[in-house]
């Protein structure tokens, strides 16, 4: 994929965010691995205002050239991620309004629909708070974020990875779907939760799931 490629799919990936109402105003940003660090969205741009030319390469040593917009306030996170995450060559973080609400409670999602396997665990754990844009935060999410494609933030938003753009999205979506959903059991008794044995086997059957060739 050239630079220029990727600078489209991020500023249109942010305006379907907006359209969506996944995320608003000024809040969250997404990056994709390239060259030798990132590029990520620029800080404090409502979608409406985004360009390509906006997106701000970010190098693996956090340094940006002269002349480029300034790189969103959570660039240390993204890159903590991509430093710990091979996998990783997307991440999409927003503040979607259910995961924000169970975020802001220090709730997990429980494995209340076998939809919650696509965060690649039984269940969307919370990562510490910290104040936006901090070290602190980006190490707390790291670590809350091994072996999984996404978390909450707490009193934040959420977090996604994957290995590319459009899942990372798609994966968002579905975890603010399901935090919806976990709230809305609240309204008819509570969920009744899948036991970790399906879980695990629903994340197994993810593997093969859709048009992947089941020897690939
Ligand atoms: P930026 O506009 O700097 O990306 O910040 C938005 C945000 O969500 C901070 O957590
Ligand atoms: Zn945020």
């Amino acid at each position: 994929m050239t630079e220029d490629e990727a600078r489209k799919l991020l500023t249109d990936a942010m305006r379907t965010l907006d359209a969506r109402g996944l995320n608003r105003g000024t809040s969250g940003n997404i990056s994709m691995r390239f060259g030798s660090g990132m590029l990520v969205t620029p800080s404090g741009v409502t979608p409406d205002r985004l360009t390509p030319d906006l997106m701000v390469f970010v190098d693996r040593d956090g340094s940006v050239a002269e002349g480029a917009a300034r790189p969103s306030s959570e660039w240390r996170m993204h890159m903590g991620v991509y430093n710990r995450r091979t996998d990783a060559n997307a991440i999409v973080h927003c503040h979607a309004r259910y995961s924000t609400i169970l975020a802001c409670a220090h709730r997990e999602i429980p494995p209340l629909h076998y939809m919650v396997a696509v965060s690649g665990g039984a269940s969307v754990p919370v990562a510490p708070y910290a104040t936006f844009g901090s070290e602190e935060l980006a190490a707390g999410v790291v670590e809350t974020l091994e072996g999984r494609y996404a978390c909450l933030m707490a009193n934040h938003g959420l977090i996604t990875l994957a290995p590319a753009l459009p899942l990372a999205m798609a994966i968002a979506e579905e975890i603010e779907e399901q935090a919806a959903v976990y709230c809305g059991t609240f309204a008819v008794g509570g969920p009744k939760l899948l036991d970790e044995a399906e879980m695990e086997r629903i994340i197994g059957a993810f593997r093969q799931y859709g048009q992947k060739k089941a020897d690939s």
